[in-house]
């Protein structure tokens, strides 16, 4: 026997090591993925980790914003130790997009050139939309939903390095202290941190500080904006003539109850906070203070504007107190079960005495009234381009949805 013939006897009856992620990594003639210095490593140096497949492209800002944050809790799992990994499966354009992309990444990741496998893991995991993180787990199970998670990327934003190993237990454990932590809110501890004990307000030549002690007992809404934010300058304006029209009906009719709002911004600069900040007539957090961060992520706040409104024992009454105020404005006020309740009743009474079609000036069909019930659901006025849900009007054939009150009647129906 000569040595091509042992070689060729040795491979075949080699038999690889069965690896947890080769039949997803791997390919025919693939079985390593890229280091960021462009080394290969193994497919199966991951049999034991936690691994993440991180779906995303350079293009998508989404994706451009969540990178960096993956890539800081990937730093410190990995000096800490912990079993886990990343791959990118890239959806850049070109191989450059990909190389650009790749250098801020300190994981592995599938070659660019290598399109079925990137294809088929998109086919795979179904993947419709990116940034995605699908999480494995190191160990197979026969019940698929056990080992597969699909939001890692929510779950990163969320809990950051504490969502890991990602487990359904761990994820159990920290829903559950997120729901002690939600139990035993107050202003105080919502709003203060270790370095500061105070909000902002309005003085000159510099702004005073207001004490938050000063909000126990009130009703406060924190309002989660930004000036380079269109919806939030579209909202703001609105939301400051409310905040008078409550003032001033607390001064005359309910002097024992507060109202105030806490501008929390998300502005990237300091002058765009001054300015922005300056039309405000209520307090703020301080420019880049680390308790907008917190606060976001506590709220859960996906998208800005966004108003979640306390109730005098500083628990959560309403995170829709921006769609609360564009449907019901100022009689909103307290924000209250109750007063939701009794707002939502008036408003059916109000819908029966309501035309069930409607021609409106701004669209050339005729529209319908909907409730919640008979096919409506939360939509954006085309209107006044404000969210919106309960009665409305409604062209389902071209999707045009308005606010009962933004509709603008006209006589078109009628012949002549
Ligand atoms: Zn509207
Ligand atoms: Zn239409």
């Amino acid at each position: 026997m000569n040595k091509d013939e042992m070689w060729v006897l040795n491979s075949e009856s080699y038999k690889a090591p069965s690896s947890r992620f080769s039949s997803l990594l791997a390919s025919k003639d693939r079985d390593f993925l890229l280091s960021p210095t462009e080394n290969q490593v193994k497919v199966s140096d991951l049999d034991g980790k936690v691994v993440g497949i991180y779906f995303s492209a350079n293009w998508y800002p989404p994706c451009r914003k969540f990178t960096p944050i993956l890539a800081g809790v990937y730093e410190q799992l990995k000096g800490r130790g912990c079993g886990f990994e990343v791959v990118f499966v890239s959806s850049d354009e070109d191989c450059d997009a990909f190389a650009s992309y790749r250098s801020s990444m300190p994981w592995l990741a599938i070659p660019f050139s290598d399109l079925e496998s990137k294809k088929g893991l998109n086919r795979r995991f179904e993947i419709e939309d990116i940034p995605c993180l699908i999480i494995l787990q190191p160990v197979s199970t026969d019940n698929e939903e056990d080992e597969i998670l699909r939001d890692g990327v929510e779950l990163i934003y969320r809990y950051g390095v504490r969502a890991f190993p990602f487990t359904k237990q761990r994820l159990e454990e920290l829903e559950k202290e997120e729901r002690e932590k939600h139990e035993n809110q107050t202003i105080t501890n919502l709003l203060t941190n270790h370095n500061r004990n105070f909000l902002l307000g309005h003085g000159h030549p510099v702004p005073k500080q207001v004490d938050v002690g000063s909000l126990v007992g009130k009703t406060v809404g924190l309002y989660f904006s930004a000036q380079w934010c269109l919806p939030c300058l579209k909202f703001t304006p609105k939301l400051i003539s409310i905040y008078h029209k409550i003032k001033e009906m607390l001064v005359e009719e309910k002097e024992n109850e507060d109202f105030e709002i806490v501008f929390v911004s998300s502005d990237s600069e300091q002058v765009g906070f001054d300015s922005y900040f300056g039309t405000m007539p209520w307090l703020a957090l301080p420019f880049g203070d680390p308790t907008v961060r917190s606060l976001t992520k506590y709220f859960d706040v996906q998208r800005v504007p966004c108003l979640v409104i306390l109730g005098p024992d500083g628990k959560t009454l309403t995170k829709q107190g921006r769609n609360l105020i564009n449907l019901y404005q100022e009689k909103a006020y307290p924000f209250t079960k109750a007063q939701l309740e009794f707002l939502e009743k008036l408003k059916d009474e109000e819908a029966k005495g309501l035309p069930l079609s409607e021609y409106h000036a701004g669209h050339r069909h005729e529209l319908t009234l909907v409730s919640e019930g008979t096919g409506g659901g939360p939509f954006i006025c085309c209107e006044c381009d404000e969210q919106g849900f309960g009665w409305a009007y409604q062209c389902i054939d071209c999707g045009y949805e308005v606010h009962t009150n933004c509709v603008k009647a006209v006589n078109r129906g009628s012949a002549g």
